[in-house]
Parts: C-alpha cells; sequence; structure tokens
C-alpha cells in the first residue's frame, strides 16, 4: 500500500470538516448511544433533536443536522460540542476507504484539509485500525 511506512496527519483545527460544505455525517448505532448518553436523552430524542433522516428508498440512514451555513449541529466556537463522543466518521477522518484508496486520492483530500502532510506519522497499522473501525455499518431505518 502506498501509506506501509505511515502518513504524516495532525488536524489544524481549522474546522473545514465540520463546515464550509453541505454533507453527511452518517451515524452508526453506537454513535448515537454515545452521543445520546453524553447528551443525557434517549436515544429517540437524539435522533429528533439532532438528525435528519437521508433517504435512500426502501431505508433511511441516520445523519447529524447542519445549520443553514452548513455548520456542524454540534460545532461552537471552541470546537466539537461532543468531541469525546463524536461518531466514528469523524473520529476516523482523514483515514477513510475512499480517500485510503490511492496516492492520489490522498492528496486529492489533502486540498481541503490542511493537516494531511503535517505532524506526526501515523503507522501502517494504526491507518488499518481506522479503516477497519469505519466499517462498522451506518443505523438504518427501513421504510422512512
Ligand atoms: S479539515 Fe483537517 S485540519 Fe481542518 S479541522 Fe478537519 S481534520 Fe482538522
Amino acid at each position: 500500500m502506498f501509506y506501509d511506512k505511515g502518513l504524516r496527519f495532525q488536524c489544524q483545527m481549522c474546522r473545514y470538516c465540520c463546515s464550509a460544505e453541505p454533507g453527511y455525517v452518517y451515524l452508526t448505532k453506537d454513535d448515537i448511544d454515545r452521543a445520546a448518553k453524553a447528551l443525557s436523552i434517549s436515544f429517540n430524542e437524539f435522533i429528533d433533536k439532532y438528525c435528519r433522516l437521508v433517504s435512500f428508498g426502501s431505508y433511511s440512514l441516520v445523519s447529524l443536522q447542519e445549520r443553514p451555513d452548513y455548520d456542524c449541529i454540534f460545532l461552537t466556537p471552541s470546537g466539537c460540542g461532543i468531541y469525546e463522543a463524536r461518531p466514528l466518521q469523524c473520529r476516523t477522518y482523514p483515514f477513510w476507504k475512499n480517500v485510503m484508496e490511492s496516492k492520489e486520492s490522498w492528496e486529492n483530500e489533502a486540498k481541503s484539509c490542511p493537516g494531511i502532510g503535517k505532524g506526526r506519522v501515523v503507522s501502517a497499522k494504526e491507518i488499518e485500525k481506522r479503516l477497519k473501525i469505519g466499517e462498522e455499518p451506518p443505523y438504518i431505518i427501513i421504510g422512512k
């Protein structure tokens, strides 16, 4: 793999990935459980209050809401408002399957993430671990 010797990444806190453009943060069941627990509300309350359903025809996935300016619903002036309970998609970025497909896709991602290429070297083993974690399937709601 092109990342056999590891890759440099250190978040620069620019917040581009938490705002700037419309997008989806799809949640797993554990993501919803963890965030709901952190906010001391129920699983369904969390979905009703902070999520939107994204329809794929016969089923929907659950994504975090965005504000009109595309900021994540949990983005605060000092960063992520649920950092310790943030979703897997955020925890594993930028080591996502589509980004790690090739050197080109990694370099392309660097155009929107200034943390790529900076800081400590993340080992290939750690990258593989994050890729594996990212395979957890999203929470699916049938029939909505
Ligand atoms: S785009 Fe990259 S550097 Fe900026 S906040 Fe997101 S992970 Fe950090």
